[in-house]
């Protein structure tokens, strides 16, 4: 039986900060898009909303003196692409086709079809690939390991306990310093003898009498039973090629993350991890009426802020694009939705056909 097939001018990918403002400023500019969430779903780390979601304290969204907790910062963002005529959907798109205009996405059960696509769809923990692990049964992930010490730092389990941090960047000072409000020691491990993160979080954790570091260390294997969940985890150091088994209570894995993009891999250009590309001038990526925002192409800045603000520009790149003005393409042409390219230079346009025509106002020719 042929899947129905739903036709619109925006589809959003996401709905984090990103997809959230591209959705209002979309809506407003009465384009009526389509945002499609993934499913909540703890294994492959989706959650409507975003990372934020998973976060307490919100203190750097600017407009907020007090602060605000992040899945009420999420819930007004909703609120407000609801209010301007966001249609949202809920499913997961196992394929993508950008091949040619309209794009067309499939689910399972239904075909859309859009002119354009603005991909919001964030970027997850990255995980060691250790034994232990994995989720449970297979391994202890839900109990006692996890990537996220905001989410579970306050479960009992770890009260009071002793706790290990794998990772030497900014997220593994923000989450050992966080879980120090609840473990009775935190213990960072980090593969090399200098950390990544930045001299204010380092100089924080430094100073926190509950956290310690072991350097050159990297994590072997996460030990445990099912009935107590994590006990230890056994530990090489690099130096000297020495095993031992560390005694702790909780594993949280704070070394990075991969942006979601798996799903347009061969199809639009990403970078050695997978950010998708986009223009520095626009939000657009290699295909004409697909842009990206938020943390799938930003492996520099993510923060809440930053994906809204990039959310808003994919709104008016494709608001612009199905105007048909041009749109800034990574390649430095810019491109109308007719398959026009306008050179760098703006010196000349080249027609889908091939022709090449000056760009050049007639009237300033006469
Ligand atoms: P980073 O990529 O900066 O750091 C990852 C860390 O994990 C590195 O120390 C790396 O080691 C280590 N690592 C990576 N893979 C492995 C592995 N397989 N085994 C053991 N260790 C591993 O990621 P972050 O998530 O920390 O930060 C990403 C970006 O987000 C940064 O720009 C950061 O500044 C920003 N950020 C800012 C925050 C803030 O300002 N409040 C909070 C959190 C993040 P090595 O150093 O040896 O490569």
């Amino acid at each position: 039986m042929a899947n129905e097939t739903i036709k619109r001018d925006v589809v959003i990918l996401g709905s984090g900060p990103a997809g959230l403002t591209a959705a209002i400023y979309t809506a407003r500019a009465n384009l009526k898009p389509l945002l499609i969430d993934a499913p909540a779903d703890a294994e492959k780390q989706t959650a409507p909303g975003g990372q934020l979601m998973i976060t307490t304290d919100v203190e750097n969204y600017p407009g907020f003196g007090e602060g605000i907790q992040g899945p009420e910062l999420m819930h007004e963002f909703r609120k407000q692409a609801q209010r301007f005529g966001t249609e949202f959907m809920e499913a997961w798109i196992r394929e993508v086709d950008l091949s040619e205009r309209p794009f067309q996405l499939y689910t399972d059960s239904v075909t859309i079809s859009t002119e354009t696509l603005i991909i919001a769809t964030g970027a997850s923990a990255k995980w060691l690939g250790i034994p232990g692990e994995a989720k449970v049964p297979d391994g202890f992930g839900g109990n006692g390991v996890s990537a996220c010490a905001t989410c579970d730092g306050p479960l009992p389990a770890f009260r009071k306990k002793v706790l290990v941090v794998v990772g030497g960047g900014d997220t593994a000072m923000e989450e050992a310093t966080f879980l120090t409000r609840y473990a009775a020691k935190v213990y960072v491990v980090h593969r090399r003898d200098k950390l990544r993160a930045s001299k204010i979080m380092q100089d924080k954790a430094f100073q926190n009498e509950k956290i310690e570091f072991i350097w050159n260390t990297t994590l072997e294997e996460i030990l445990g039973t099912p009935e107590d969940g994590v006990t230890g985890v056994r530990l090489r150091n690099l130096q000297t090629g020495e095993e031992s088994v560390f005694d702790c209570a909780g594993v949280f894995v704070a070394i990075g993350h991969k942006p979601n993009t798996d799903l347009f891999k061969g199809q639009l250009d990403m970078d050695d991890v997978g950010y998708l590309k986009t223009s520095g001038h626009s939000t657009a990526t290699n295909i004409p009426g697909v842009f990206a925002c938020g943390d799938v192409q930003d492996s520099v800045y993510r923060q809440a802020v930053t994906a809204a603000g990039t959310g808003c520009m994919s709104a008016i790149d494709a608001e612009r694009y199905l105007d048909h003005l041009p749109v800034a393409m990574p390649s430095g042409d810019e491109v109308t939705i007719e398959g026009e390219h306008i050179t760098p230079d703006h010196k000349a346009i080249i027609t889908p056909d091939g022709h090449m025509i000056p760009n050049t106002d007639e009237r300033e020719s006469v």
